[in-house]
């Protein structure tokens, strides 16, 4: 029997501890703010700022957005960076990615003030993150650790396979379950038997980014299936990266999509920006 962990109820009881949190310190005059800076027009994009922003109301916290066109020039938009990193009433600076293609991403991203880095993807916050000494987790494979953490799910010892190794969920993912004493593999294009890896796994993380990736011949039973992905099957349907019919037979516990990992992901921005907040005042 699997049981369904929640990123909608789990990410609620994170939102309304930070929302508590914000409350004491508001009382201390201190009022956290995120900025957001949104390049163009893509619809996923904006669906994902817009819920960032009710995050940020639901938990008291300011919120600014910056939209630049999707003309915008590297100049542009890193001038608006460094006047948000001198702008000592923003504890926070999220860039939402993907910028349009003539945009450097990596140089914006270094731009950003490692201690106003909410994302944690400054080398020098993924720095702190490789030797296990944080301030800032990045967003999403946190959120998954709290996930687990919530379900009293822990992965000493256990055998955790990452399908994915991108510097925003799968390598910092697998930094995070290996601090936890996880036996950790990392699977990739260029893997070989990766049927083989994964059906060995206790718990499986998906973030492929491609529909029905995981099938249910690739679980072992009992299994703990977290999926990251985010697609739309042929009906145009958010779905993830696992076969959820299938493979929630299998597993011991499985987290859908959507109501699963997205809504974690938000969840610890909003506790990075207040972690932000309270490193930026002393
Ligand atoms: P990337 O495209 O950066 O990485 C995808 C990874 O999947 C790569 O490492 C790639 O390998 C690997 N991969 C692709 N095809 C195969 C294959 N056939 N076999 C094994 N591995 C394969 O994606 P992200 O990590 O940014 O995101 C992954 C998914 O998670 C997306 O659907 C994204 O939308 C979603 N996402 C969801 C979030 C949430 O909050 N729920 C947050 C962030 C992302 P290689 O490196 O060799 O190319």
């Amino acid at each position: 029997m699997y049981k369904i962990i929640s990123g909608k109820e789990i990410s609620l009881a994170v939102k309304e501890r930070v929302a508590a949190q914000v409350s004491e310190m508001k009382k201390d005059g201190i009022e956290p703010c995120l900025a957001v800076i949104l390049v163009g027009d893509d619809p996923a994009s904006r669906v994902y700022v817009n819920n960032k922003k009710k995050a940020c109301e639901f938990c008291g916290i300011r919120s600014l957005e910056y939209l630049l066109p999707a003309d915008a020039s590297q100049e542009e938009l890193n001038s608006l960076v460094e006047k948000l990193n001198d702008d000592k009433s923003v504890n926070g600076i999220l860039c939402q990615l993907p910028l349009p293609k003539h945009l450097n991403e990596k140089e914006v991203l270094n731009l950003i003030k490692p201690e106003k880095d909410v994302d944690a993807f400054h080398p020098e916050n993924v720095g702190h993150i490789m030797i296990g000494d944080y301030s800032f987790l990045p967003c999403t494979p946190a959120g998954i650790m709290e996930m687990l953490k919530y379900e009293n799910i822990s992965l000493d010892g256990k055998n955790c396979v990452i399908i994915g190794r991108s510097n925003i969920v799968g390598k910092p993912m697998a930094m995070l379950m290996l601090k936890e004493n996880a036996t950790v593999t990392v699977c990739h294009s260029h893997t070989k038997n990766l049927k083989e890896i994964v059906s060995q796994a206790d718990v499986i993380v998906a973030a492929v980014g491609r529909a029905k990736f995981v099938t249910a011949d690739m679980v072992k039973d009992g299994a703990i299936i977290i999926d990251v992905g985010i697609n739309r099957n042929d009906d145009g349907k958010l779905c993830g990266d696992v076969d959820f019919e299938a493979c929630k037979e299998k597993a011991s516990y499985i987290t859908p999509v959507p109501g699963g990992v997205g809504p974690m992901t938000i969840a610890t921005l909003m506790q990075n920006t207040i972690t932000a907040a309270k490193i930026q005042k002393g």
